[in-house]
């Protein structure tokens, strides 16, 4: 079946709280591109390509690259998904959140095709509930506590602190959501680069007396060496997410055991296919992964989860639900029953536009 027409629509959506910042940056949007594929008999696929500056890939490049691309894709026989990536490789090197956007959209018209989900592409569904985690955006202690409590009214279980590398206020954030949420509820803190070596390993020995289950990305992404000493001198399992930007970087941090863990993500690391070559490689030199940060509308986690529901190797809860702090998400078949994120039956990603979105739906 191949390939009639590729449209790439621009998705915009802004968040529940226009304050939302991490480490690098503020962050009131959630901004990517829809990429949806068009079979000639009508069906489509669609991806999702993340915005990711922090990764080097700012809106406008994705773009760039997505329209490039496409123009290699008109035509071509829509089965043939790795012969088509391998060509997206020799042509452009990197620019992973572009090539996601394409393999996700391939595997979904496939998969559609098919009338099967995703997961099934991939092995099947080993795993179909996942548990909420939600990340808390750097504010004052007391306005992290009071949005802690917030979420886990609603029902989530799981809360990733986002830290800034200042060790005295880092704790105090940690201790008082600790002191908030009370013993039951598992947090993790994500520094974004934020740290030196020795502040790392300060600020998170100084936080093990509040029970934090992970710490992500604690130093800068280029300084592996450094991730290492902060992996070797702490107990918290230390993940990588901006260092294990590639599958060739996960290679080289599973086998030289630079972090415990790695955060995968399909903007990042190049689609669903390179995704679970990089799960597969964590398991073979045993290192802990699981699904990192999807944030976006409901399309890029419902992808995700079609992947995580393949991978029973995954250690810890996986962060699909960023979608509930977005306003006006276009996507639906995607919902949380009581903090519980359930894959079902639906063929493809198991998520379609509305009709009032816009964008490209199956004639
Ligand atoms: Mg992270």
């Amino acid at each position: 079946m191949k390939i009639a027409e590729v449209r790439i629509d621009a998705s915009i959506l802004e968040k529940h709280d226009p304050e939302w910042r991490f480490a690098l940056a503020a962050s009131p949007q959630s901004q990517g591109w829809v990429c949806s594929i068009i079979a000639e008999d009508g069906t489509v696929g669609y991806g999702y390509g993340s915005a990711m500056a922090h990764y080097g890939a700012p809106l406008e490049a994705v773009k760039a690259n997505l329209d490039r691309f496409t123009k290699l894709l008109i035509g071509q026989d829509s089965r043939k998904i790795s012969a088509i990536l391998d060509e997206l490789d020799h042509n452009v090197v990197g620019n992973n959140q572009a090539k996601s956007a394409i393999d996700c959209a391939l595997h979904d018209l496939l998969a559609r095709r098919l009338g099967v989900p995703i997961c099934e592409l991939f092995g099947g569904p080993a795993v179909t509930e996942f548990s909420s985690l939600r990340i808390l955006p750097i504010k004052s202690p007391e306005k992290m506590a009071a949005n802690a409590r917030k979420l886990v009214n609603e029902g989530v279980k799981h809360l990733k602190i986002k830290v800034h590398g200042n060790v005295k206020e880092d704790v105090a954030c940690v201790a008082a959501i600790r002191e908030e949420v009370g013993k039951d509820i598992h947090l993790t803190i994500d520094a974004n680069q934020s740290y030196t070596v020795k502040s790392a390993i300060t600020a998170i020995r100084m936080m093990e007396p509040f029970n934090i289950e992970l710490a992500e990305q604690p130093v800068p992404a280029g300084d592996l060496y450094g991730l290492k000493k902060v992996t070797d001198a702490v107990s918290i399992p230390v993940e990588a997410d901006e260092a294990a930007y590639s599958l060739e970087q996960i290679t080289t941090i599973v086998r030289e055991r630079i972090a415990d863990a790695v955060s995968l993500k399909l903007s990042k690391i190049g689609g669903l296919r390179k995704t679970y070559a990089a799960a597969m490689i964590c398991e073979a030199g045993g290192v802990k992964y699981r699904m990192g940060a999807h944030s976006g509308p409901r399309l890029l986690p419902a992808h995700a989860s079609q992947l995580a529901a393949a991978l029973p190797g995954i250690w810890y809860s996986s962060e699909l639900t960023e979608f509930e702090g977005l306003i006006n998400d276009p996507w639906e078949g995607l919902q949380l029953e009581d903090g519980v994120l359930k894959i079902g039956d639906a063929p493809g990603c198991g998520v379609t536009p509305k009709a009032s979105s816009g964008l490209p739906r199956k004639n």
